[in-house]
């Protein structure tokens, strides 16, 4: 599409959008009376205005049946994982035995890690991407040394060529490579979280299958943001939590994947627990653990039905509205975003988009590196009404997410950074 630089042509756009009737659904902070030009969707997802509806009936079923509740609420407790296979399992293209929402991101990734990542003397790297999120940092950091072997030399840290901001698919297979021989596992996001690129998960697990590793990624910034289709790249293993894209509250109970390969592999060491025993046994309280097979055999405690409800609210606008469809909207999106960023600052004076310009190596988000006053800059858009993320030491993370953002507020960011920038319009 050949994008204007104008208020009519962004507000045609939005005219234009299928999906329109979709930002009614959620509710927008407001700064001083109006509506937020809310683009930190890749941090906190706005709160759909069913959620309160669907924790609502948690609360009533529980004052109404107490214990009974487990088996007789209208979403029985019991099993109440199994009512989000269906759309976590469209949303990061997988099948029902493959996925469930259960515990925190960072604990469903050490769970994974104690069953995927397995050093033997000789094969004993992980590689991973540089700059990764600090909690899956201390993760990595912290298993390699709960086996007895020490970061420098385990983990392999994949960094972009100098002048360079992101990694070159190219590049992380040749890195692979080279260590193929030691190499046990290869740990990266699904979308970088700073750099806002997304990685060629097929290629990457391809190339790691084939240096005799294990694949797995961290979607937290991917799963509700691009189409994914995990079963099909033969993925191993993927993480993800809830509260950002997923729009499913603070803290959230998140998510993981295990490709069906391993479903019924029941010899890969696991850390245990009782929701992840055979369903028909779990109440016999016996010796013997006995895993369910797929994913939920991974589980560790019975389920949080009140954090649950708030992401079943959000699944059920995800399938109403297709991952698909909304990612066709996000590349316009984003896209547009794109284009007036560049009539902005066409020679790059003021700050260069870090994010990659092919659309097919991005999601929602674009990280704009600031050359100067980064900060001035970003509390200036605060003040006008701007929730955008900024991220030490210079870098600020806009996400215009396709559910609830408006071509109209593109073109109204661009203007506001205009000015928080000193800049005269042309
Ligand atoms: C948001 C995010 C986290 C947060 O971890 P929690 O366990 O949910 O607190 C971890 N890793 C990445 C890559 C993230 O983007």
């Amino acid at each position: 599409m050949k994008f204007e630089n104008s208020l009519a042509f962004a507000k045609k756009l939005d005219r234009q959008d299928a999906l329109k009737t979709f930002r009614k659904k959620f509710l927008i902070p407001k700064h001083k009376g109006k509506p937020v030009i809310y683009f930190t969707g890749n941090s906190l997802g706005l709160q759909p205005v069913t959620t309160k509806k669907f924790i609502s009936e948690e609360l009533a079923d529980w004052a109404a049946q107490g214990v009974e509740g487990h088996l007789h609420s209208k979403r029985p407790w019991l099993y109440y994982h199994k009512f989000f296979k269906k759309a976590l399992a469209g949303l990061v293209g997988a099948k029902p035995v493959e996925v469930t929402a259960m515990n925190q991101l960072t604990v469903n990734l050490h769970l994974m890690m104690v069953s995927f990542y397995r050093p033997t003397g000789q094969r004993y790297k992980m590689i991973v991407e540089r700059g990764a999120f600090s909690s899956d940092q201390y993760a990595f950091e912290s298993q390699v040394r709960f086996h007895g072997l020490h970061p420098d030399e385990a983990i392999v840290e994949l960094t972009p060529r100098p002048g360079e901001y992101t990694l070159r698919t190219e590049d992380i297979v040749e890195t692979i490579q080279e260590h193929a021989g030691q190499l046990a596992l290869v740990l990266l996001g699904g979308v970088q979280y700073y750099t806002g690129q997304f990685f060629n998960i097929r290629k990457i697990t391809e190339a790691a299958h084939h240096a005799g590793a294990y694949a797995g990624f961290d979607l937290a910034h991917a799963i509700g943001n691009v189409p994914l289709s995990l079963h099909a790249d033969n993925v191993d293993f993927a993480v993800w939590c809830s509260y950002k894209y997923l729009n499913s509250g603070p803290g959230g109970v998140a998510g993981a994947f295990v490709h069906e390969r391993h479903a019924t592999q029941y010899t890969l060491p696991r850390f245990a627990g009782w929701w992840g025993h055979h369903e028909a046994e779990r109440f016999k309280m016996k010796k013997g653990f006995i895993p369910m097979p797929g994913v939920d055999g991974w589980q560790l405690s019975n389920f949080p039905v009140i954090s649950g409800a708030a992401q079943l609210a959000s699944l059920e606008i995800f399938q109403e509205a297709g991952i698909r469809r909304l990612r066709k909207k996000s590349l316009l999106l984003t896209g547009y975003l794109e284009f007036l960023l560049t009539q902005l600052d066409p020679n790059k004076e003021h700050f260069i988009i870090i994010t990659p310009s092919n659309p097919d190596e991005r999601g929602c988000q674009l990280s704009i590196l600031m050359k100067q006053n980064g900060k001035k800059v970003f509390n200036k858009l605060v003040s006008s009404g701007i929730t955008a993320d900024w991220r030490e030491p210079d870098v600020i993370r806009v996400a215009p997410v396709p559910l609830y953002n408006t071509f109209e507020e593109v073109f109204i960011f661009t203007q506001h950074l205009r000015k928080a920038i000193g800049l005269r319009i042309t």
